[in-house]
């Protein structure tokens, strides 16, 4: 059969963003509001990627995050309610009251209420004798958090903005510069001694870290847990999805371009430098900058080939390491299966030796009961998803496949249980995803959550920011600083925004 050869058509622009996760549509979103001309290229139908939502029936569901930082409406910490604002975007918002309830190994249950004292008090009151050191430890936490709350927060690779900020705010500068090489582990096993109680910490890092206390940084650890008890956790109305709809809208308004069904398959580099990219169709775009939304792993060794990346990336990669994916179940259950009270997020754990362990730790999400039109009248949404590798899911029949899907959901469904019974009988809808499915659907190399350091390292001192060793081609997202998580990636998203505002002369 003979390929038929379709002419490049090429068309310039001031920036080319390839992909439109939260990362790169704050990137392109602040681009845009500045005057720059913009495109964004997406290989999916909508935008979002990890944050984006797919529907069945009446059911909306979240891809994958639920659990929202960032809507807040004071400080500098509240990135997305900030990135939504530059292009005159707004949502509605749900607070909840309760960030998660806890069901870990030992009958300890606890709840992170939004209220700080709350939560110390139901903290304090399993640890009694550690009263001080969980004070101080969570203390120290809101240090983290108030400097960083204090300034305006954008490219730390822009010398005149550090410069200016060091001079506005010399003590919070001092301040995070002390605790940017530290990690949690360190800092809590200062002030807490009770073995239990610092595996307990392990766990509030590994929900969103997934790594222990040992390699989660610390200035991630101070906004996480303060922020959940400043700007709270939010869920926005209509879904999660509505972020990214409302950023790419007011990309569009702001004068940029988002094309769906886009997949780049190369960055084009000449002369060493990145100048346009090229679609699986063959359609070239070129720009005076191009930033890669898309895993460092698919950047470079992908987009970029093996023999172009350059020798930084290399050691990058034996730095940090990929995540495992997830294995994620969708499920419609009737509403009488939950009781009045139940919260919105919990942890299930029955066993402190599986908290790292391939279908270990158990994650659910019940947005509908913050926000009841995301599931037809007198049923709720359960999203639950629970570590796995993608190792686990290769070279599989489609038979072999489905019957381990099946298996892995029921085993699932079982163990969630203990947390509602009666969970299998009120199943209306379930459709389960594994790491194929998201590396699939979301275009990430082994569908990984994201880097995760492969040793101990310091603190956050590896992540690597917007700009990378290729001139004209930068990175944002969750693999760069300051990591996973929708606030963080709109904090990577502002960054990115701002060094390429400043190279392009904006
Ligand atoms: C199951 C799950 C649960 C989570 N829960 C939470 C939570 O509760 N709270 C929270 O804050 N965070 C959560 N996260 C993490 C959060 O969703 C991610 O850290 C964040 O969304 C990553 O954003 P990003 O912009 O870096 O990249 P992505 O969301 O991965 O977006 C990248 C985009 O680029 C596109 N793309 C990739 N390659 C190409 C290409 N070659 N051409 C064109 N387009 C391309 C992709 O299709 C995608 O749309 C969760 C993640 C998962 C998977």
């Amino acid at each position: 059969m003979n390929a038929i050869a379709t002419t490049p058509t090429t068309t310039s622009y001031d920036v080319v963003v390839i992909g439109s996760g939260i990362g790169g549509l704050v990137t392109a979103t602040q681009l845009a509001a500045k005057g720059a001309k913009v495109l964004v290229l997406e290989r999916y139908l909508i935008p979002g990627g990890s944050g984006g939502y797919f529907e069945r029936g009446q059911y909306r569901f979240d891809v994958g995050a639920s659990m929202i930082f960032g809507f807040g409406d004071k400080g500098t910490t509240n990135l997305l309610t900030r990135a939504l604002a530059a292009v005159g975007m707004k949502l509605e918002i749900f607070a909840d009251p309760v960030q998660i309830h806890y069901h870990l190994p030992d009958d300890l249950e606890l709840r992170v209420h939004r209220d700080y004292e709350k939560f110390l008090q139901e903290l304090i009151a399993i640890f009694p004798h550690e009263e001080k050191g969980i004070r101080a430890f969570y203390g120290k936490c809101w240090e983290v958090f108030n400097y960083l709350n204090s300034m305006e927060l954008l490219s730390l690779e822009e010398p005149r903005y550090l410069a200016r900020v060091f001079f506005q705010k010399p003590f919070s500068c001092l301040g995070l510069a002390k605790y940017l090489p530290l990690n949690v582990g360190d800092l809590a096993r200062k002030q807490i001694k009770d073995p239990k109680l610092l595996q307990f910490i392990d766990m509030e890092c590994y929900l969103w870290s997934v790594v222990p206390a040992d390699k989660t940084p610390m200035i991630n650890a101070g906004m996480v847990f303060s922020d959940r008890h400043y700007g709270g956790i939010n869920y926005p109305k209509g879904g999660v999805g509505q972020i990214a709809q409302k950023l790419a809208e007011g990309l569009i308004q702001a004068g940029g371009e988002i094309k769906y069904k886009a997949r780049v398959s190369k960055i084009i580099l000449e002369n060493g430098q990145a100048v346009g990219v090229k679609l699986a169709d063959n359609t070239e775009y070129r720009a005076q900058k191009i930033v890669s939304n898309a895993t460092r792993w698919d950047t470079f060794g992908k987009l970029i080939s093996p023999e172009q990346t350059p020798k930084q990336e290399i050691k990058w990669q034996q730095r940090y390491q990929k995540s495992p994916s997830f294995l994620s179940l969708h499920l419609g259950v009737e509403a009488s299966l939950l009781p009045k009270d139940t919260d919105c997020h919990h942890i299930l754990l029955e066993s402190w030796d599986k908290m790292e362990a391939n279908e270990g730790t158990i994650f659910v999400s019940i947005p509908t009961l913050l926000d009841p039109s995301l599931a037809p009248p007198g049923y709720h949404i359960i999203h639950t998803f629970t570590p796995s590798w993608i190792d686990d899911w290769q070279g599989l029949s489609p038979q072999a496949y489905q019957e381990k899907k099946e298996l892995a959901a029921t085993k699932l469904i079982h163990r969630l249980e203990a947390i509602f019974p009666g969970l299998s009988a009120s199943l209306d809808y379930q459709e389960v995803g594994t790491p194929r499915t998201h590396r699939r659907f979301l275009g990430r190399e082994d569908g990984t959550y994201g880097p995760v350091p492969s040793r101990k390292l310091a603190g956050l001192l590896g992540m690597p920011f917007n700009r990378t060793s290729i001139p004209g081609l930068y990175c944002v997202g969750d693999s760069t600083f300051p990591g996973q998580g929708l606030n963080a990636v709109a904090f990577s998203g502002m960054s990115c925004g701002h060094r390429v505002a400043v190279d392009l002369g904006l």
